[in-house]
């Protein structure tokens, strides 16, 4: 599977003068500076988004760009508002940046009207409108006509949400000529080494706190993996499948029985299975006097809150011994510096992997950088945390499949 990118020589040059929809993934993390101002805190996707974006102004386009930031589900929420995004946009290129306060309302209407080549409008929010996300395949394909009548062609670029059949990563781009950025086309170069043939062994580890999108992930890439080690918020329900208490950790119960398959299919099939041994707990995340305790003794009043000290130095050691490594989701609340030292210890055996290794993941790509890490430490930093899983596992990704199209 090749994917048409803007770079090959028959595209950019049509571009000139004509308008362009480019679906950006600048979905980073943000913080409250406590006077109602929000901060973003790593800006690694707006970067990772700018060769795509200088590209195509600087071949004379004209860019709407669409974008989504959290999880507003369908209603317009201010603390998810694109607006720091887009001034800091502006900050990092050279070309004007205009930004609507809809998506595809009067604002959004009048700022694509108005725009000129070499200029770009950020549209608000995509997800503050409810057809983005929804299960109704007609309803997105209404709204994905309202976002293509503003561009001549499409450029999907996104690549942190090109799991999601949503509207302006799928139908919008069926529905125009279309083709991928630079972000997509690299991405998709470092996980087709990842699963065409990997080096092995092979070691993929997961932490973080999506419980249920990553337990499903893992079912299939049992088959694909020597070594699996896991941590992060996720690990407590593997913990409680073995028959410890949790205390308060982060659990999905109705999980448990998959977990338990997942174990025994591990072992049938000889994948090597790290869990924690110990664990850092606490009574509450901001707590000050957070303790080691062993794995089978997490007190019933306090949660769990990164792996222990012994369990990094293993997982660390599993890491090191293999030639490929995936790896998404902190293994302990790192924004808290008490839960941070097991998420430090598996990033720099990554550093000292000999032969690939990636890390995936918002979070987990904000945490290495927030930990002093530098990208160019590891194989490479890939924008997707659940995009890059599900390529890995071998599903199909609407995102690309409407790319190919
Ligand atoms: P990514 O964005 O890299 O895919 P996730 O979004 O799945 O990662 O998870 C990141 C979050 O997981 C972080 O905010 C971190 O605080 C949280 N987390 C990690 N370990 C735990 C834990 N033990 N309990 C609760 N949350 C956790
Ligand atoms: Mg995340």
């Amino acid at each position: 599977m090749t994917i048409k990118s803007i770079s090959a020589a028959e595209v950019l040059p049509t571009l000139r003068g004509k308008k362009v929809l480019l679906r950006c993934d600048l979905n980073v993390p943000l913080k409250d500076d406590g006077q109602g101002n929000r901060i973003i805190t790593d800006d690694g996707r707006i970067q990772a988004s700018l060769p795509t974006i200088n590209q195509l102004l600087e071949a004379g386009a004209a860019l709407v760009i669409v974008a989504h930031l959290g999880r507003p589900k369908g209603e317009v929420k201010a603390e998810l508002s694109l607006a720091p995004i887009a001034k800091r946009l502006g900050e990092l290129i050279k070309y004007p940046v205009h930004f609507a306060s809809d998506v595809v309302g009067s604002s959004a209407q009048q700022a694509v009207k108005n725009l000129k080549s070499g200029e770009v409008v950020l549209l608000e929010n995509v997800r503050f409108e409810a057809a983005e996300t929804s299960k109704d395949d007609e309803q997105r394909k209404g709204f994905a006509a309202q976002l293509t009548a503003f561009a001549d062609f499409y450029v999907g670029d996104g690549f942190g949400a090109v799991h999601r059949k949503h509207a302006s990563v799928y139908e919008a781009a069926l529905e125009l000529p279309h083709a991928a950025g630079n972000l997509i086309a690299a991405e998709v170069e470092v996980l087709r080494k990842l699963t065409q043939s990997p080096q092995r062994p092979y070691g993929v580890v997961l932490g973080g706190a999506k419980v249920s999108d990553k337990i499903g992930v893992i079912n299939n890439l049992l088959d694909k993996v020597n070594l699996l080690a896991i941590g992060g918020g996720m690990v407590f329900t593997f913990l409680a499948a073995t028959g410890k208490e949790i205390g308060k950790s982060l659990v999905e119960l109705e999980s448990v029985p998959l977990v338990k398959e997942l174990l025994a299919r591990a072992a049938q099939l000889g994948v090597e299975v790290l869990l924690p041994t110990d664990v850092v707990v606490a009574p509450a995340f901001a707590d000050a006097s957070p303790t080691v305790v062993s794995a089978d003794a997490i007190p019933a009043d306090q949660m769990g809150l990164d792996i222990g000290p012994a369990s990094a130095q293993s997982f660390a050691a599993g890491i090191k011994g293999c030639k490929t490594v995936f790896w998404n989701g902190p293994m302990g609340v790192f924004e808290f510096s008490n839960f941070a030292a097991g998420t430090r210890v598996i990033a720099q055996a990554l550093t000292e992997v000999d032969g690939l290794s990636v890390v995936g993941g918002g979070d987990s790509a904000a945490a290495v950088r927030a930990l002093g890490f530098s990208d160019d430490q590891f194989g490479y930093i890939s924008t997707g945390g659940g995009a890059s899983l599900e390529y890995l596992e071998g599903k199909e990704l609407p995102g690309l499949t409407a790319l190919n199209a």
